[in-house]
């Protein structure tokens, strides 16, 4: 696996499969790898002949009081995890050769943007927009592998790809889940021992609505009142939204009627998690 340092040798390097007619799957990631981007870089390499894994913690995504520089940053185990899973590179520039001096332009994310995780992290989609695209950039896959589990993300990445018309397909993959229902999240390793037993809640809180979904209710109130009520017995946790939208556009619903999405953001102690789910209309 090669480890690469700059955009310009991972075009070189990517152009030279192209030439050989080889089609390229991409993971963008910030590290601390777990078992749910593993299952991404599975799904690239059964899905292309090359795999390219990024790691980069984008500080252009992170607002001025958040955990950028305390962001777990294991690089060789994350490499070895990509090597493992048969990535053929690894793309891990410098923050300074990413956003050298003198760099002045973002991509700003709007529409869907604006509200769930927009609302709550002013500038958070423009970092990732602006990061993804200089990503595909360097990177020029066929196929970009992105996680349920930023459900938001996924729909803002989408998007993108549809309004510059980027020549990427994008894929959503499945959120690969604790044995008690919580999200793997890189953040996880933030929370202490109690915390870690109560975060459980905010998956069961998800599950509890999208099986009174399946029951047939369809008052989003009620939804989201499950959703809280599971919640409450996290000791000190605050909730940031609990929301059922439209899976597409993200705009909040008041009756399920055939499909939503329920997405929730909770602050557990000092640790910011979130999570979604399919809601399906019994
Ligand atoms: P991150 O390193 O947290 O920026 O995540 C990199 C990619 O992995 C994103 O597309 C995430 O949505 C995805 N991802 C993170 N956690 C999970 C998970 N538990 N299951 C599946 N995908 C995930």
């Amino acid at each position: 696996m090669r480890i690469v340092p700059d955009s310009k040798a991972m075009q070189r390097l990517t152009r030279r499969w192209f030439r050989r007619g080889e089609t390229v799957g991409f993971v963008p990631t910030m590290g601390a790898l777990h078992r749910g981007h593993y299952s991404l870089m599975e799904r690239a390499r059964r899905e292309n002949d090359k795999v390219v894994v990024s790691v980069f913690v984008n500080p252009l995504q992170f607002g001025p009081r958040e955990d950028f520089r305390r962001y777990p940053r294991p690089f060789r185990a994350d490499a070895a995890l990509c090597r493992k899973a048969g990535a053929d590179a690894l793309y891990h520039p410098s923050p300074a050769s990413v956003y050298p001096e003198g760099f002045a332009t973002l991509v700003h994310a709007g529409g869907v943007s604006e509200l769930l995780e927009g609302r709550a992290r002013p500038g958070h989609f423009d970092g990732v927009a602006t990061v993804v695209l200089k990503l595909f950039e360097a990177v020029r896959p066929d196929r970009a592998y992105f996680g349920e589990k930023d459900w938001q993300q996924l729909v803002v990445v989408r998007r993108m790809a549809a309004d510059l018309d980027l020549a990427v397909r994008v894929v959503g993959c499945p959120t690969v889940r604790e044995s008690d229902g919580l999200a793997l999240s890189s953040r996880n390793t933030y929370l202490s021992a109690r915390e870690r037993r109560q975060a459980g809640l905010i998956s069961k809180g998800l599950k509890d609505a999208a099986a009174l979904a399946a029951h047939g209710e369809r008052d989003c109130r009620r939804l989201r009142a499950a959703m809280l009520k599971a919640i409450a017995g996290i000791a000190g946790a605050r909730v940031d939204y609990v929301e059922v939208a439209d899976p597409a556009t993200l705009l909040p619903l008041k009756r399920l009627e055939r499909q939503g999405r329920i997405l929730a953001a909770v602050r557990v102690g000092k640790t910011r998690l979130i999570d979604n789910r399919a809601l399906r209309g019994g």
